[in-house]
């Protein structure tokens, strides 16, 4: 099948196709149309055009807009669940698909009721001073592959919540997800409103240096990041970067093994590991090590990986070649450096990127695989006995996206999550986000946050107005 650009409300076809492949069968899935440079200004123009009238509208308009850019969500989401399953690979069943289409649902709907009103900041016999929201234009939104279309929700409703217009570029791994989703949701706003070229890296590029683009949404790599920076940076655009990570989970030597297992598992490998607030290096304290290895590695080898379209499946193949290389040259590298294999490594080549689910005991900081991110169903675990040491190691990278504790003391718990230099710190579980909780990564995982209203400001510009 063919896919189509949406611009202006309109279907737009190219000249230049890639092919998108299913991941888990190596079969043809659809042909991804390539925008040009005269495409991407055509969609931008859209955008300007749709802004004059979009950010006059009332709150209530909006608001409604958002609410049934949710109900088409919900009425097609078993359709756009399935194309995601043999496009990104993860399963329609358990934290796949659906689940994602699930999220795609409740994060429109609770971002649609958020609101932003007008601050009374000072109200005396000096005069009154207002805060007042203003959207700030066209909005470029860049998205990766792992999650594609919760990702693509996440920067398009509260840039259109709060009065912009957008043009969004997905990943060249997954867009046929994003566009078909895109020409859904385009169909009950006004034309121009939301508008989706896909393309190569180049386009996102052309995107952070286009003059008509205000600000540019961006989750992805690192280093992307960086460069997008770069890229904006003539045009003073305003940022949202929601980059890598490199969670660390600590595991005190109070806790119960057995009852953690399930949780240190779905905190590690959920979307077989490619979700940037997954848990990528496991600290454990001595006095347990030996059970949670044991504990943990019983509980995952009963997970069925396969075709997500099989409903049994819950988890899926890696989405592409690159990242199973990669995987596999970490996993490799750390088992010639010393660490013990408990479950998994040797993947069997066969169809599809599957690499089996893999833990490694006895890891050192030092390993390719805990400095840097897997972003694959491979997760280190290192012993640790001193807690202030351990801290320190957890700390020792320049990211800092989540983190999680373990322990069946809270405010200890609590105290070490407040040492912990990251976005995020979750207590006994990991990587559980949420619409009403700002998210976002400290040091070089990113640039502000998303989700709730503090996500939702990021999408504004303050005007003051003294009375
Ligand atoms: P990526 O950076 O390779 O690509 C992301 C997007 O950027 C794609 O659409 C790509 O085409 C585009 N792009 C590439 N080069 C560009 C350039 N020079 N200018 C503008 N756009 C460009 O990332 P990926 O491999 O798709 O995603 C995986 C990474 O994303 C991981 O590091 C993961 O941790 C991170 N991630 C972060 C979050 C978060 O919320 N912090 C969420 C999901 C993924």
């Amino acid at each position: 099948m063919t896919y189509n650009l949406h611009i202006n409300g309109e279907a737009v076809a190219c000249d230049e196709h890639i092919d998108i492949f299913n991941p888990a069968t190596d079969e043809l899935l659809g042909a991804c149309p390539m925008a040009s440079r005269a495409q991407l200004d055509s969609a931008v123009a859209a955008a300007a055009q749709a802004y004059k009238t979009w950010s006059k509208t009332s709150d209530e308009e909006r608001k409604n807009a958002c609410h049934a850019m949710g109900q088409v969500l919900e009425d097609n989401s078993e359709e756009l669940a399935k194309l995601l399953t043999q496009e990104q690979g993860k399963p329609l069943n358990g934290v796949g698909s659906r689940f994602e289409l699930g999220g795609c649902v409740g994060w429109t709907h609770f971002t649609a009721d958020l609101e932003l009103p007008v601050e009374v900041i000072q109200d005396n016999e000096e005069g009154r001073v207002e805060l007042h929201r203003k959207p700030l234009g066209v909005v470029g939104s860049i998205t990766p592959w792992n999650w594609p279309l919760m990702i693509a929700i996440w920067h398009i409703i509260p840039a259109i919540r709060s009065g912009n217009t957008v043009v969004i570029k997905p990943s060249p791994y997954t867009p046929l997800s994003s566009l078909r989703m895109i020409e859904l949701l385009s169909s009950v706003l006004p034309k121009g409103v939301l508008n989706i070229v896909s393309g190569a890296d180049e386009l996102g590029k052309m995107m952070s240096e286009h003059t008509g683009i205000q600000k540019i949404v961006f989750t992805g790599s690192c280093a992307t990041g960086g460069k997008i920076m770069a890229s904006a940076a003539p045009t003073l655009k305003r940022l949202t970067l929601e980059l890598g990570g490199n969670d660390a989970g600590i595991v005190l030597p109070d806790v119960d093994a057995k009852a953690i297992a399930e949780g240190l598992f779905w905190g590690a490998f959920i979307n077989s590991g490619q979700t940037c607030a997954a848990l990528k290096r496991l600290y454990v304290h001595a006095d347990v090590y030996d059970d949670v290895c044991t504990h943990l590695t019983a509980f995952a080898k009963n997970m069925p990986m396969g075709n997500g379209l099989d409903e049994a499946n819950v988890l899926g193949p890696i989405q592409n070649a690159m990242q199973y290389s990669k995987v596999e040259e970490l996993v490799e590298d750390a088992v010639a450096n010393g660490a013990r294999v408990l479950l998994g490594a040797n993947p069997t080549k066969g169809k599809g990127y599957f690499y089996p689910t893999t833990i490694l005991a006895d890891c050192t900081d030092d390993m390719r695989i805990v400095a840097e991110e897997q972003f694959g169903p491979a997760l280190p675990i290192l012993k640790y006995t001193d807690i202030d040491d351990v801290i320190a190691r957890a700390n020792n990278v320049d990211v800092g996206l989540g983190g999680s504790v373990w322990s069946n003391d809270i405010s200890k718990a609590k105290e070490i999550a407040s040492r912990m230099e990251c976005g995020s710190v979750w207590i006994n579980k990991h990587g559980m986000i949420q619409p009403n909780v700002p998210f976002g990564g400290v040091k070089g995982s990113g640039i502000g946050v998303e989700f709730g209203v503090e996500g939702l400001k990021e999408y504004t510009t303050i005007q003051a107005i003294f009375a």
